[in-house]
């Protein structure tokens, strides 16, 4: 099947070349040509994309869907107070939904997040999730490419939230035998979810699997100045020394946050192949501080860009995500030169896939053809500067300027519109299954943890 995307205004084939009056012909899953009055092969479906900018698909490097049925319920406290009155009595109701074998909610919650970040031109994400068999099937069904980070942990949690580890560790294999396709729409990524959460046998296991399975690793690294100042008491080590100590920095490894680095730690990241994934509006919503973004990208540290899970941020918005990762960094260095759009484009784009281990971000022949066809005729957007496109899309442009979605050489929506599925059915039933989590969670509280 063959997708020609014609008389395109603004082809973004990178973050440091436009493109003008161009078409591109995806031939399968992947671009095939970009250039001039390129002929439509016989069958070909046509996209006319003139007065838009075709860009790359933008892609979430670290999320947690399940937290779609959390979103506006923060309740403005930090981190560690929010996983003992927010996040865990949630997960005791999702627990109890699966010890019932009701797995719709996991449906809902990935489908309705899957369609907000289609809408934005969100093509792909990374989803440190609770697992369930319906993730997959989810993201497959709605037609998005997903990276699962298999969460695990087994210190801190609350003890009745834990998980036998033997079976959980034979579980995460089953799963990556079953979803991890490098070549295809899903893979799934290895998660421990913080060094505080895994003990040294756990973590040792996962490098050896990640190694042996050829898999990413996610992790969240020194999200708050506590964590450093534990890490440092109970082990001498800062978070990142610990994990270059585990041996587990190396260029599978994505680090999510960063917030409280010091210079050592930036020079060991620097020389691992590590990436960090940048979750600004999370970070500014939980008050953890900010990620010293800027020293990062100058010790050559790639640097992705994530929204993290919806209770704290709260939308899947990769837009968003962008400007505020601009703004933020000006701001906190008192130089409005410290990261520029382009930069911002590029942690969403090239550095994500990257991250992803997927050849996508960038438009170019043999590339994915994930794609998003931005509408450039709204009135924010307008008058448009062509010499600074790249400045407006990433200070003006919103998700819903997203015109059309191509996902693997799939158009999954057309004119604002989903192909394959009822939207508005989904909608309503996630409606429903969140309605009834929010309900039901005050039967479930742990001890706290601090
Ligand atoms: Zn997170």
């Amino acid at each position: 099947m063959s997708l020609l995307l014609k008389n395109i205004s603004y082809l973004v084939r990178s973050p440091e070349h436009v493109e003008q009056n161009v078409d591109v012909l995806v031939e399968g899953s992947r671009i095939s040509a970009c250039g001039k009055d390129l002929p439509a092969p016989q069958g070909a479906q046509v996209i006319e994309a003139g007065n838009c900018a075709v860009i790359p698909g933008l892609i979430n490097a670290h999320t947690h869907l399940y937290q779609n049925f959390l979103k506006g319920i923060s309740a403005g406290i930090e981190l560690v107070p929010w996983c003992n009155e927010v996040l865990f009595p949630t997960v005791g109701v999702l627990r109890e939904a699966f010890a019932n074998h009701n797995r719709r909610p996991a449906y809902l919650w990935t489908a309705a997040a899957a369609i907000e970040m289609i809408r934005g031109g969100t093509t792909c994400s990374v989803n440190m999730d609770t697992v369930s068999h319906q993730i997959m099937p989810a993201m497959k069904d709605i037609g998005m490419r997903a990276v699962l980070a298999y969460t695990l942990a087994n210190s801190w949690l609350p003890p009745e939230l834990r998980g036998e580890e033997l079976e959980t560790r034979r579980k995460v294999l089953e799963f990556v035998s079953e979803w991890n396709e490098p070549g295809g729409l899903t893979q799934v990524f290895l998660a421990p979810s913080t060094l505080f959460l895994c003990d040294d046998n756990l973590l040792g296991w996962v490098r050896e699997k990640a190694e042996e399975l050829d898999l990413g690793v996610q992790i969240h690294v020194a999200e708050i100045a506590s964590e450093v100042a534990d890490s440092l008491q109970e082990w001498g080590l800062t978070p990142v020394q610990r994990l270059d100590r585990l041996g587990l920095l190396s260029q599978r490894l994505s680090a999510v946050h960063c917030v409280h680095l010091n210079q050592e730690d930036i020079h060991l990241l620097g020389g691992s192949g590590a990436q960090v994934v940048h979750c600004p509006k999370s970070n500014m919503k939980l008050a953890d501080g900010i990620a010293p973004v800027v020293n990062m990208l100058q010790a050559g540290i790639p640097v992705a860009l994530g929204n993290d899970g919806c209770a704290s941020n709260d939308l899947l918005d990769m837009w968003e995500e962008m400007r505020t990762a601009v703004l933020l960094a000006r701001v906190s260095r008192n130089d409005a030169g410290a990261l520029n759009p382009a930069d911002a484009f590029r942690m969403a784009t090239v550095e994500a896939a990257r991250l992803c281990r997927i050849q996508a971000g960038l438009i170019e022949p043999g590339y994915l053809a994930d794609l998003a066809v931005v509408d450039l005729r709204g009135p924010h957007l307008r008058p448009l500067h062509s010499d600074h496109l790249l400045d407006s899309l990433v200070f003006c442009g919103k998700a819903s300027d997203v015109r059309d979605t191509i996902i693997n050489g799939q158009v999954v929506m057309k004119d604002r519109q989903f192909i394959n599925f009822d939207e508005e059915e989904i909608l309503a039933q996630a409606d429903e299954a969140g309605e009834h989590l929010y309900a039901r969670r005050t039967a479930f509280r742990y001890q706290d943890v601090s």
